[in-house]
């Protein structure tokens, strides 16, 4: 039987802020998000469109937070993944523009609700967030997997190659430990069947798969080549020597 309630009307009730039609706008766009007819939410200091499926803004609008084929079970917790050297520099940021590695990287976070994803840390002051994409490698192709949201010193243990690169293989290693519960020794026996992986998988090229994020509506286009991208430069002055690997050979990019 139906029932009334004093006080309510046939009339549309103000929309709340959470049923907004919200845009993922970085900074750079502001001014042609705003010429298009994007609206700014002071309070919760975000983009939105007046009214959903304007085709005008869909450039902007938010990306689902489950991608349709993403595994977000695949690859958990903190360990030393290293990218081929022969995929050095082509991966989701370089086959995508600034705009949709904007609206990837918003909602990576903020389905993580702006926390590591592998140590728990919670974004802040100096705590800083990266995206982390996780590859599968199989036949000849590297298929992107998982998208993670990771704090800046999960993101370096797990490019450890970077870390030494970058002379913070001491300091990885101890995040590594730390956050894992691994002993030295243990991160040390990981960290080299980490290189010895990474050296098989380097012999070959790879088919880089980013279809998870196509179908998520995100255009990819074809990764710049690694011969137009800067090389690292390794710094001669720091080499790790908390091994016997040789692993001042490794060095993958941090991403
Ligand atoms: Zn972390």
């Amino acid at each position: 039987m139906a029932s009334s309630h004093a006080g309510m009307t046939d009339e549309p009730r103000p929309r709340r802020p959470a049923d907004r039609a919200w845009l993922d706008v970085p900074f750079e766009d502001k001014d042609a998000a705003k010429s298009r007819g994007a609206q700014w939410d002071p309070q919760a200091r975000r983009w939105y469109a007046p009214r959903p499926g304007m085709l005008e803004l869909m450039r902007w609008d938010t990306l689902p937070e489950l991608l349709p084929t993403e595994d977000r079970t695949f690859g958990n917790g903190l360990y030393v993944d290293l990218i081929p050297k022969s995929s050095w520099f082509r991966n989701v940021r370089s086959a995508v523009d600034a705009t949709d590695w904007h609206r990837i990287r918003t909602m990576v976070y903020s389905r993580a609700h702006n926390r590591c994803e592998t140590c728990g840390r919670r974004q802040s002051d100096p705590v800083r967030l990266h995206c982390h994409e996780r590859f599968d490698y199989a036949g000849q192709v590297q298929r992107l997997k998982r998208l993670l949201c990771v704090c800046a010193d999960c993101h370096q243990a797990t490019h450890f190659g970077h870390a030494q690169l970058s002379g913070k293989a001491g300091q990885a290693l101890t995040h590594l430990m730390t956050v894992t519960g691994m002993t030295q020794h243990q991160a040390e026996a990981h960290i080299a069947a980490a290189f010895t992986l990474w050296e098989q998988r380097s012999k070959m090229a790879w088919i880089l798969d980013l279809r998870m994020i196509e179908v998520a509506g995100v255009t990819v286009r074809d990764p710049e080549a690694p011969a137009q991208n800067p090389q690292p430069q390794r710094n001669p002055g720091e080499r790790y020597d908390g091994t016997s690997v040789t692993i001042t050979e490794g060095l993958d990019p941090f991403r």
